[in-house]
C-alpha cells in the first residue's frame, strides 16, 4: 500500500489475464494507480427519472479522459452486470470485463490521448434517496458508483455536463447553473452548465416537487428549494436563512481572499435528511428541520442553524475547492469547516460562553475514546473507501477541533490565515493531504508544526500530566513542575499550551505555559504563597489526563462550586470525572459535591454536565445495593432543582435527570401522575416523545400497572412513526424474561435491525442497569454478531451496539467474557477491536477495582 508503482504493474498484468479483480469497493491501490494514469476526466451524464419510483432510473454517459498510452481502464459500478446496457468506445462495442463492481475496459479499446467511453446503464437506487415526490443524491464517501459508472475517488476531479429528464411538474437543481429547460408530453428536460472540477462525492442533484424561494444579497442570487407547506413558517424563516448564507459567504471571501468558486448558489431543504447538511458545491443539501425554526426556537437552536449554514458554506472552500486526496483526511475538511463556522457565528451570540461550550462539547467526548485501549489516531490508514465510515467518531469530531485550535495558537491568528490562503491558492480545484498543509505551516513556523502533528494527529492517545508543588522556606513556592508521561509507553511528548490556574484565598492567578518537553517548570509561580489548588487546564485549553495533586483534588471535592469562573469550574469538573475513573475520587465524593454544586451553579452548560455525571455515577459507579439508599436524597435534589429552574431548557434538563434516575415509590408515583397529565410542571410542556420516555422508564421499573401504562401510551401515540417504534420496543420491556430473550434473539436477523435507533432503544431497556445480571448473558452473543452488524449497518452502529450492550455491565465475569472474545478472535479487524475495547473501558475499570483488594 505504500508502494504506488507496484499496483500499476499488477493491474496491467491482471487486465491481460482478464476478469481478475482490482478488489471490492475502492481499494487505495486502485485509486492511486488511476490518479497517476488518467488525466482530465469529464462526464457528460444524463438521467431519466420516471414518474413512479417503482420504475428504474435510466442513465447514459460519455466519460472522457486523457491517457499517455493505451492501457486498461477501470470504472466503478456497484450493480449487477445486467444493469450495464452497453459500453462503447469510438462507436464500437467494447468487450469489457465486469468484476466485483468494476467495469474493466481492455487496453485495446483505449489509445494515447483523448478517449471517450459511452455507457448506457440502469442506475441503482441505493444513493438516490427516491421518494414519491422527490429524490436527491448523497454520494459521500464513495456511493456515486452505485448510481453511475465512474472513477469514484476524491483525487480524480472531473467536470460534469449534466442533463435531467424529469416529470414536468418537478423542479431540479445540480452543481452547475440551469442553462435550459424544455417541456413536452408531461416531461421536462433540464440542462446544467459544465461544472468546475469536482470529486464524485460532491457531484449532486435534487429534483421533485419543491417550492423555490429566490433572494438577492450583495448582488448575488440565492435560491432555496423546500417542501414546507406552512407558508407562515417559510415567511418567518426565509430572510434569516438567506442573510446567514450571505454573511458567511462574505466572511469567507474576505478570510480566504478567494471569491466564491462555484458560480451560482442553491440550497435544498430536505425533510429528514441524513445529516445536518452536505456541502455539494453550488447545491448544498440541508436537513429542513435545522433551518425552518419555530417561533419558540431556543438560543441554542438559533446558534445551531447559523453554525450549520456557516459550516456548509465554509466547505465551498475547505473540502470543495481543495479536497483531500483520500478519505483518511476527511476529518480535515470537517474540522476546518467547524473552525471557520465558529469564527463566523460566535460573535453574533455574545450571551453564550463559547469557550465553555467548546470545552464541554469536545473534551469529555474525546476523552471517552482517548482514555481507552481502543483509542485511534486522528489520521488513520484507510485501505478501501468502503471502510471510510469507520473513520468517523469522537476522535475526528471532538479531538480534531481541539487540535486545530492548538495549531492556530502555534501559527498565530494571522499566520494561520496566511497559511490557509497559501494552501487554498496552491491546491485550488485540486487535492491535498494533511501533510501538505503541515509543510506550509511548518515552513512558516520552523520546528513547531511537524513534530506537533506527529504527536497529536498521526499517533493515538493522550498525555498523562501531573503537577508537583514544592514549598520552600517562608511558605513560598520553590517550584511548580508539570510532568507528562505517555501511558502507551512510547515516550511520546505532546507539545501544547496550557493556561494553568493557581488559586489563593479570594483570588486566582492564571499563567500561560507552553509545554514542550517531559518536564516544564512554571517559572512565574515561584515565590508565591502556598496555593489552595493548581489546575493545569484551568483555562480550558489543556488536553490530557490531568492527575491533580492530592491537595488540589481534596480542595475541589470540598469546594469546586466556589471557583469564581465558569470556564475553570467546567474544566475542573471534567478533571474530577477523569480522576474518578482513575479511582482517585470516590463516587460518594462526587455525589456529595454535585449535590452542593448544582443548586449554586449559574451556568446552564455546567449544570447540564454535572447532571449527566450525577446520573452516570448513580447507575454505574456506586454499588447497585447503594442505589436505594441514595435515591431519596438524590430525587429531592432534582425535584428542588426543577422547581427553581428558570428557563424551559433548564427545567427539561432537571426533569430528564429525575426521570432517568428515579427509584423511590414517591418519586415513581409523582412521575406517573405527570405522565397521566394529572400533575402540571409550570413552564414545561411535554411532547409525545417525552411521554413515551416516561412510560418506558415507568415500565422498566415495573411500577404497579405498568402494562396498562404501556398500552395506554400506545393508544395515546398519534404519530405513526413513533407508534411503530414504540411497538417495536415493547417486547424489550416485557416482564416475561422469555419474551425479552426473544426480542434480543430477533436481532440476529438483519431485517429486524433495519431501524437501528429502534434496536438501540430496545437494547437500552433490555440491558438497563436494573437488569444487569440478566443482560450479562447477552454480552457474548452481542459480540458474536459484531462483524455481521458492521457489514449490514450504518457507520456508527457497531459502536452504539457495543455501548448499548456493555454500558451497564460492571462485573468481572462480563469483563472476562469480553477478553475471552477478543482472545478467541485474533482475526478481528483492528477498527472493530478498537470499538470493543472502547465500549468495554468502564467495564474493565470496574472489574479491576473489584478484583484488586
Ligand atoms: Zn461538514
Amino acid at each position: 500500500m505504500t508502494n504506488a508503482a507496484l499496483p500499476m504493474l499488477v493491474l496491467a498484468t491482471l487486465a491481460e489475464a482478464a476478469a481478475v479483480s482490482p478488489g471490492r469497493g475502492i481499494p487505495r491501490t486502485l485509486a492511486t494507480e488511476r490518479a497517476a494514469g488518467i488525466r482530465a476526466p469529464r462526464y457528460e451524464l444524463s438521467f431519466r427519472i420516471p414518474d413512479s419510483k417503482a420504475e428504474v432510473v435510466r442513465g447514459v454517459e460519455t466519460v472522457r479522459f486523457e491517457l499517455r498510452a493505451a492501457r486498461p481502464v477501470v470504472l466503478d459500478f456497484e450493480q449487477k452486470r445486467e444493469r450495464i446496457v452497453s459500453v462503447e468506445a469510438g462507436e464500437k462495442a467494447v468487450a469489457f470485463d465486469f468484476v466485483d463492481g468494476h467495469i474493466i475496459v481492455p487496453a485495446t479499446a483505449t489509445r494515447a490521448g483523448e478517449n471517450a467511453i459511452r455507457i448506457e446503464f440502469l442506475a441503482g437506487d441505493e444513493s438516490l434517496n427516491r421518494n414519491d415526490e422527490f429524490l436527491y443524491t448523497l454520494f459521500v464517501p464513495a456511493r456515486a458508483h452505485y448510481a453511475f459508472p465512474c472513477f469514484d475517488q476524491p483525487s480524480l476531479k472531473a467536470r460534469y455536463s449534466f442533463t435531467l429528464d424529469i416529470p414536468a411538474a418537478w423542479q431540479a437543481t445540480a452543481n452547475g447553473a440551469e442553462t435550459g429547460r424544455e417541456t413536452a408530453n408531461g416531461r421536462a428536460v433540464v440542462r446544467f452548465a459544465e461544472t468546475q472540477p469536482l470529486p464524485t462525492y460532491l457531484f449532486s442533484f435534487a429534483a421533485g416537487k419543491f417550492q423555490v424561494e429566490t433572494a438577492e444579497r450583495n448582488g448575488r442570487t440565492y435560491r432555496m428549494f423546500h417542501r414546507e407547506t406552512d407558508a407562515a413558517k417559510v415567511a418567518r424563516n426565509r430572510d434569516a436563512i438567506f442573510d446567514l448564507h450571505a454573511r458567511a459567504l462574505a466572511w469567507l471571501e474576505e478570510y480566504t481572499a478567494i471569491p466564491y468558486p462555484w458560480g451560482k448558489f442553491d440550497f435544498v431543504l430536505i425533510p429528514s435528511f441524513q445529516f445536518g447538511g452536505m456541502e455539494h458545491a453550488g447545491a448544498i443539501l440541508y436537513n429542513a428541520s435545522g433551518l425552518m425554526l419555530d417561533p419558540s426556537a431556543t438560543q441554542s437552536q438559533l446558534l445551531g442553524r447559523a453554525s450549520v449554514i456557516a459550516h456548509e458554506t465554509a466547505h465551498m472552500w475547505f473540502g470543495d475547492l481543495v479536497t483531500m486526496r483520500w478519505f483518511n483526511d476527511v476529518w480535515m475538511k470537517e474540522v476546518l469547516a467547524n473552525f471557520m463556522a465558529a469564527k463566523i457565528v460566535n460573535p453574533s451570540f455574545p450571551e453564550i460562553n463559547h469557550e465553555l461550550r467548546f470545552l464541554l462539547a469536545h473534551y469529555p467526548s474525546a476523552y471517552e475514546v482517548d482514555r481507552t485501549a481502543g483509542s485511534n489516531p486522528i489520521r488513520q490508514e484507510l485501505g478501501n473507501l468502503d471502510e471510510a465510515g469507520s473513520l468517523y467518531g469522537p476522535i475526528i469530531y471532538d479531538k480534531a477541533p481541539i487540535v486545530m485550535r492548538q495549531l492556530e495558537m502555534i501559527a498565530g491568528e494571522r499566520g494561520f490565515r496566511e497559511g490557509m490562503r497559501e494552501y487554498l491558492k496552491k491546491y485550488g480545484f485540486g487535492n491535498a493531504t494533511w501533510l501538505d498543509l503541515v509543510s506550509i505551516l511548518e515552513a512558516r513556523n520552523p520546528g513547531q508544526v511537524a513534530k506537533w502533528s506527529r504527536a497529536w494527529v498521526e499517533l493515538r492517545g493522550r498525555p498523562e500530566i501531573t503537577t508537583a508543588l514544592r514549598m520552600g522556606t517562608e511558605g513560598k513556592i520553590a517550584s511548580l513542575r508539570l510532568s507528562q508521561r505517555d501511558p502507551l509507553g512510547r515516550n511520546l511528548v505532546w507539545p501544547q499550551r496550557l493556561q494553568v490556574t493557581v488559586g489563593f484565598p479570594g483570588r486566582i492567578e492564571q499563567f500561560t505555559v507552553p509545554v514542550s518537553g517531559a518536564v516544564t517548570e512554571v517559572e512565574k509561580a515561584k515565590g508565591m504563597p502556598r496555593p489552595l489548588y493548581v489546575i493545569p487546564n484551568g483555562g480550558g485549553l489543556g488536553y490530557g489526563l490531568f492527575k491533580l495533586d492530592a491537595a488540589t483534588l481534596r480542595y475541589l471535592v470540598d469546594h469546586l462550586e466556589e471557583l469564581p469562573d465558569p470556564l475553570t469550574r467546567g474544566s475542573a469538573w471534567v478533571d474530577v470525572w477523569e480522576n474518578l475513573l482513575e479511582a482517585r475520587v470516590k463516587p460518594e465524593e462526587l455525589l456529595g459535591l454535585a449535590a452542593r454544586a448544582l443548586p449554586r451553579e449559574t451556568d446552564e452548560q455546567n449544570a447540564q454536565r454535572i447532571l449527566s455525571y450525577l446520573a452516570r455515577t448513580f447507575w454505574h459507579q456506586i454499588p447497585a445495593g447503594q442505589r436505594s439508599v441514595r435515591a431519596p436524597e438524590l430525587e429531592a435534589l432534582l425535584r428542588g432543582g426543577l422547581a427553581q429552574a428558570r428557563t424551559a431548557s433548564q427545567k427539561s434538563a432537571w426533569f430528564n435527570a429525575f426521570r432517568d434516575v428515579v427509584l423511590t415509590r414517591d418519586g415513581l408515583e409523582w412521575l406517573e401522575r405527570v405522565w397521566r397529565r394529572e400533575e402540571k410542571i409550570e413552564g414545561l410542556t411535554f411532547a409525545e416523545t417525552d411521554e413515551i420516555d416516561m412510560a418506558l422508564n415507568l415500565a422498566v421499573r415495573e411500577v404497579p400497572g405498568w402494562q396498562q401504562i404501556l398500552a395506554a401510551q400506545r393508544d395515546r401515540t398519534q404519530n405513526p412513526d413513533r407508534k411503530a417504534r414504540l411497538e417495536f420496543v415493547l417486547p424489550a420491556l416485557s416482564a416475561d424474561p422469555a419474551v425479552r430473550e426473544q426480542a434480543f434473539a430477533g436481532f440476529r436477523d438483519a431485517r429486524n435491525r433495519s431501524h437501528e435507533p429502534w434496536v438501540l432503544e430496545s437494547l437500552r431497556y433490555l440491558n438497563h442497569p436494573l437488569r444487569e445480571a440478566e443482560a450479562r448473558r447477552r454480552v457474548r452473543p452481542a459480540l458474536d454478531l459484531l462483524q455481521e452488524i458492521q457489514k449490514t449497518g450504518d457507520i456508527f452502529f457497531p459502536k452504539r451496539w457495543m455501548d448499548a450492550t456493555l454500558s451497564s455491565q460492571r462485573s468481572p465475569e462480563a469483563a472476562a467474557t469480553v477478553r475471552r472474545f477478543l482472545a478467541a478472535h485474533p482475526e478481528l479487524p483492528q477498527r472493530l477491536r478498537w470499538v470493543v475495547l472502547n465500549a468495554a473501558d468502564e467495564l474493565f475499570r470496574a472489574a479491576k477495582r473489584e478484583t484488586t483488594p
